[in-house]
């Protein structure tokens, strides 16, 4: 379970691990329990379903990628990304420490990978990190936290922002509602200022109740999408242009992903999709995921955070 990957953002895609259990209204149309339901029938979903670790050989895969950095730097100017996991989490409770002991190990043998470990259980990092023996995220981790909404935003965001990461980014798809990450984006001066009334997160620009000594919170990248699939649900495209000009105010990368199996209203499709229409109604329309494409507002969002060297 391990290859090039057709998604945007990443490289690689590396599965230590297949099978999950459901836990946000984001794992509703899962499509990795639909894929294993329907096609590749491995692993049962959900909390009795064992979970099923790939083969030795799978495991090698990310040495080879490791010891091709020199290549592909020259080729591309960046570092490799590898999205792990996509058939699983990292963070599942359900999952042995042992085996995740074992990834940790791959991640720190492969200094010359970005490893991208996204989970919709963020909660759980901090002890299992510590569990393994270690107080932060290894350099070459970028941590990610799934938001879907403005609940799991507000219940979610400070728990990533609590645990140590050189980078940590945002997975917002399928995106289900608008979100204000204002008061995740920024934090306030932290009563350094005397007399300050903070609760130690603020809002700028200079709200009256705070004094307006903001620095950027830590969060590096956002990611923003709709959902694609049978019972895909559609995204707004003001959730999605209010998260563009938030991480634009703030100096955060935004992408965004896709549409989805719905074209926004007022959007055009895909530029390679012929013909180009206009989705001139007010509502969304759904033309599948490859028409509708990722451009949002006739503009493809590709921000990235900074390179490392
Ligand atoms: S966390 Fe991811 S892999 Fe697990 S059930 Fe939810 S969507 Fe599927």
């Amino acid at each position: 379970m391990s290859e090039n990957s057709k998604i945007e953002w990443t490289d690689h895609t590396f599965n230590p691990w297949i099978g999950c259990t459901k836990v946000s209204p984001g794992c509703d149309n899962c499509y990795a329990e639909q894929m294993m339901d329907k096609r590749m029938h491995k692993v049962e979903w959900g909390p009795r379903g064992v979970r099923v670790r790939t083969s030795a050989a799978n495991w090698r895969e990310p040495i080879k990628w490791n010891a091709r950095h020199a290549s592909f730097f020259a080729e591309h100017g960046r570092r490799q990304r590898v999205f792990c996991a996509s058939l699983a989490d990292v963070f599942d409770n359900a999952v042995s420490p042992v085996w995740r002991g074992d990834l940790f190990n791959l991640i720190e043998q492969t200094p010359n990978l970005d490893w991208l470990l996204l989970t919709k259980r963020i909660g759980n990092v901090k002890a299992m990190l510590e569990q393994l023996g270690l107080s932060e995220m290894p350099e070459n981790v970028w941590l990610g936290a799934t938001i879907i909404n403005q609940e799991e935003a507000d219940r979610d965001i400070p728990k990533l922002l609590a645990t140590p990461a050189r980078v940590r980014f945002l997975s917002m798809e399928p995106l289900l509602g608008p979100v204000d990450l204002s008061r995740h984006l920024w934090k306030c001066c932290g009563n350094r200022v005397p007399g300050h009334p903070g609760d130690g997160w603020m809002q700028p620009p200079d709200p009256p109740e705070c004094c307006g000594d903001v620095e950027p919170a830590g969060l590096h990248w956002v990611i923003a999408g709709g959902e694609s699939g049978q019972n895909a649900r559609p995204i707004h495209p003001d959730w999605a242009r209010s998260l563009r000009d938030q991480c634009e105010a703030a100096g955060v990368p935004f992408m965004f992903k896709q549409w989805g199996e719905w074209l926004g209203a007022g959007q055009d499709g895909a530029y390679d999709h012929d013909p180009v229409e206009l989705n001139a109604s007010d509502a969304p329309a759904r033309v599948g995921k490859k028409a509708a494409g990722r451009l949002l507002d006739g503009r493809q969002h590709d921000g990235f955070p900074e390179p490392r060297a």
